[in-house]
């Protein structure tokens, strides 16, 4: 006995296996994320097209159950191929990079959050692309930038590896003007009680706590006016390793972000 059912959500992940076979990662609207088989899926019939299982893409599929546990793809519909991340290399890899992040916390707890989160990041950059014009370039990647950092608070945040309070870690006392990174937890420490504390460190706490606990949009409006209070491409690259050592190897992507002014130190 076999059993027919239905999803839909985003492809995170694929790999192909044999001639026309793929086996397949969704994470679904519903908080969930499965493999499923995709037999014959590179020899293309009508209704299983290999632009199906294309990473990124939201698709609605029907699948057998087998008693055994095995999925397999019966058919679909290509719901959103978002476009507009695919067509230039610089978006791909923005798109993969979530993408890759989004499975290894799918394959450690998928949830609705977790969906919401990437459908919502991916509906962002879509956006922000499409609104994008010759005159305000800089903007544009700003924007671009400063979501790909709120994605990773929010991811930190789902693995319960950031707090929303600024508070000292040992203390307990709301931090303030001066803080101190506590690596690799990612904690932070007041100045009384950590006399090497700085303000560059007080604001990634901020930071990371306005990311944890606001909308993007209101996250992007206050730190697009804050800019030279941080060092934007230094707080990317230390939540990546964060992210990075939680998992315990490398991700296979970690896109270059345009920073263009807004760079201090590189
Ligand atoms: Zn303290």
């Amino acid at each position: 006995m076999t059993r027919l059912s239905k999803a839909r959500g985003i492809v995170i992940h694929r790999r192909r296996v044999r001639e026309s076979d793929s086996i397949v990662r969704i994470l679904t609207d519903a908080g969930q994320s499965f493999e499923f088989w995709a037999h014959g899926i590179h020899s293309s019939l009508k209704n299983r097209t290999p632009l199906l299982i294309e990473l990124g893409s939201l698709i609605c599929i029907d699948y057998y159950e087998s008693t055994r546990g095995v999925l397999s793809l019966k058919e679909g519909v290509l719901e959103n191929r978002f476009e507009e991340l695919k067509k230039e290399y610089n978006d791909v890899t923005l798109l993969s990079y979530f993408l890759d992040l989004t499975s290894f916390i799918a394959s450690y707890e998928a949830s609705l959050p977790l969906f919401m989160l990437l459908s919502g990041s991916i509906d962002t950059l879509c956006h922000s692309k499409r609104k994008s014009n010759h005159k305000s370039p800089l903007r544009h990647h700003l924007q671009t930038a400063l979501l790909i950092i709120f994605f990773q608070i929010r991811l930190l945040k789902l693995l319960g590896l950031v707090r929303v309070e600024t508070r000292c870690i040992l203390c307990d006392n709301f931090l303030n003007e001066e803080a101190h990174l506590n690596l690799p937890e990612l904690s932070f420490s007041c100045k009384d009680c950590s006399p090497e504390s700085t303000q560059e460190h007080f604001q990634l706490a901020e930071l990371i706590s306005s990311g944890a606990s606001h909308k993007f949009g209101k996250f992007a409006k206050y730190w697009t006016e804050q800019t030279s209070k941080l060092d934007l491409p230094k707080t990317y690259h230390r939540l990546h390793l964060s992210l990075q050592d939680f998992r315990g190897r490398e991700f296979s992507s970690f896109p270059f972000l345009d920073f263009g002014q807004y760079s201090k130190n590189v």
